[in-house]
């Protein structure tokens, strides 16, 4: 007895010594919203403090709002001082651009201005302004921008000793490495209806999720709704029948750009966009609340239909 009571201290004694993986936790505002980071790893410091300086890089060189940025000068004509990463960038949003057949239009800057999503001014103008609005073709990177900064993060977290992370950015989640235990990182859906939570979608190691909805920015005028995801062809708010879309990809940039592209898509040509296409997952809630996911979207807490290939 006296031997197995030992024993158990002793046991005791090593847990309480185990080396316990540093971790950081940090809270920003960036980008227009909250952003939180949780990394754990001997680096989690050094790599939340460079993720930190990258967010605000970012937020400093493509900012629609600021004047001395890439996307301000480019507004105003004129050809801003660009790194070769910057101008790959630009060149990737054009590609996504026109993969989704402009459904994600990095270009309706003056459509969102025109509604008032820039300085809370809302109104809801007539098909003449939103048509001039449309042929400005005034860049706005506010679509994809989050999403590329959770792969810029991701670059950070490798260079660094850091072992996993989660971040929030702003709505958008990145993971990056593996749960102790092998487990899958098990991210919750908001339920754009309802509130609180829709559903659970899994997933293993370094993911990018990101939903686009209805619910996240809008303003209300004689009982009508008016969101901020802008249809191209019409230069008003996506009427897809839609109220969010969440995508699932290894490219928070892909995620991001897509989420806003089935949004505008609308379910059905949503699912033949990804029937033709190997790089992502969705989850779609539509007005009524039905929810469908791909078939890979590893989806459970909520009843919904399959969308199979
Ligand atoms: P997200 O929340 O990622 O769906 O992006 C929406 C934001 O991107 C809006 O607040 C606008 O700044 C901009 N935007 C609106 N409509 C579109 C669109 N169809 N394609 C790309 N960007 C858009
Ligand atoms: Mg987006």
């Amino acid at each position: 007895m006296k031997k197995l009571l030992c024993v158990f201290f002793a046991l005791l004694f090593l847990a309480g010594c185990a080396p316990k993986t540093p971790k950081a936790q940090r809270d920003i505002f960036a980008m227009d919203t909250l952003m939180s980071l949780q990394l754990w790893g001997e680096d989690a410091d050094a790599a939340a403090e460079d993720v930190e300086a990258m967010l605000h890089h970012l937020e400093a060189r493509w900012s629609v709002t600021r004047e001395d940025s890439i996307t301000a000068g480019l507004n105003r004509g004129i050809r801003p001082e660009m790194t070769p990463q910057e101008l790959a960038l630009l060149s990737e949003v054009e590609a996504l651009y026109r993969r989704t057949g402009g459904a994600f239009n990095p270009y309706l800057g003056e459509v969102s201005r025109l509604w008032g999503f820039y300085d809370k001014n809302y109104r809801v103008p007539d098909a003449q302004e939103c048509f001039l609005a449309i042929q400005a073709g005034m860049l706005d990177m506010g679509a994809a921008l989050k999403g590329y900064a959770g792969d810029r993060a991701v670059e950070i977290l490798e260079e660094l000793d850091v072992e996993r992370a989660i971040l929030n950015l702003g709505g958008n989640i990145q993971t990056y490495g593996h749960k102790p235990g092998g487990e899958p990182w098990k991210i919750g859906i908001a339920d754009p209806i309802r509130g609180g939570t829709l559903g659970v979608v899994a997933v293993e190691g370094t993911m990018s999720i990101v939903t686009s909805g209805s619910y996240q920015r809008y303003f209300e005028q004689d009982g009508v709704r008016y969101h901020h995801i802008m249809d191209g062809a019409t230069g008003a708010p996506a009427d897809s029948g839609l109220v969010s879309v969440t995508v699932i990809s290894r490219s928070g940039l892909t995620a991001d750009a897509l989420s806003t592209a089935l949004f505008v898509m609308g379910l059905e040509e949503a699912a033949a966009f990804w029937r033709q296409s190997e790089d992502f997952e969705a989850v779609f809630v539509l007005a009524d609340g039905t929810v469908y996911a791909t078939a890979g979207a590893n989806l459970s807490g909520c009843a919904y239909q399959e969308i199979s290939s």
